[in-house]
């Protein structure tokens, strides 16, 4: 479950104490960093470090929607990444119409436990740029939307061991399920699609992302 604000954080973290198998993240979105000063990097620092926290985000930098100034997305974004790396978490990365900058905070920012470019629209020339820095690159319902073949053309180019999937829900509920509130339970046609450009089977798809989700965010084996 990913976090958007400090009170989603605190939201995510009960969730996953109450359900065994469900992870949180904590973090501030980049829509959502207006009042981000000191005393929120303390917050999630406190809640990243007494809980069973996988991962620091969401954050980034968000172009498209320009909901907040972009030099204090960027602040955030550095806060976040240092975050991470102080407590060698990895972290999930928001972009819209920001990938160059995105790029550019990461070269300087990044720590070794790496992270994930969530919900990824970038063009499949971009993908090998955040893959040499070390990234995950994760793909939404977005990949089966009709006009979306620079995003398809994106999932066949990641190297298979840094590939995932997402459901990002509530939003982007892949086809036929588009413009529905989005689940869980919808994950398998975002599935289907990515397996078939990359010419794998449905199985082998799974196998290999829920692998990678599991490396990336050090989760415990499964029984
Ligand atoms: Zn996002």
């Amino acid at each position: 479950m990913v976090a958007t604000d400090l009170a989603t954080s605190k939201r995510a973290i009960a969730i996953g104490q109450d359900f065994p198998g469900w992870y949180a993240t904590v973090g501030v979105h980049p829509h959502d960093c207006g009042g981000f000063d000191s005393t929120t990097v303390a917050a999630l620092h406190e809640l990243a470090k007494v809980n069973d926290v996988k991962a620091i985000g969401e954050t980034g930098l968000d172009f498209y929607r320009d909901h907040q100034p972009p030099a204090l997305q960027e602040r955030a974004f550095r806060a976040h990444c240092r975050l991470a790396a102080d407590l060698d978490l990895p972290i999930v990365i928001h972009q819209r119409e920001s990938l160059d900058d995105v790029e550019r905070v990461l070269g300087e920012e990044l720590g070794s436990a790496g992270g994930v470019m969530h919900s990824f629209t970038g063009p499949p020339e971009s993908v090998q740029r955040f893959v040499d820095l070390g990234l995950h690159i994760s793909f939404s319902g977005i990949v089966t939307f009709k006009k979306a073949d620079d995003v398809r053309a994106a999932a066949a180019e990641v190297p298979a061991d840094r590939l995932l999937i997402e459901t990002d829900a509530p939003y982007l509920a892949p086809t036929p399920k588009r413009g529905r509130r989005n689940e869980p339970a919808y994950l398998p046609h975002t599935a289907a699609v990515v397996a078939a450009v990359r010419n794998v089977s449905v199985s082998s798809l799974c196998a290999t992302t829920t692998h990678n989700a599991r490396e990336l965010f050090r989760c415990a084996p499964l029984p």
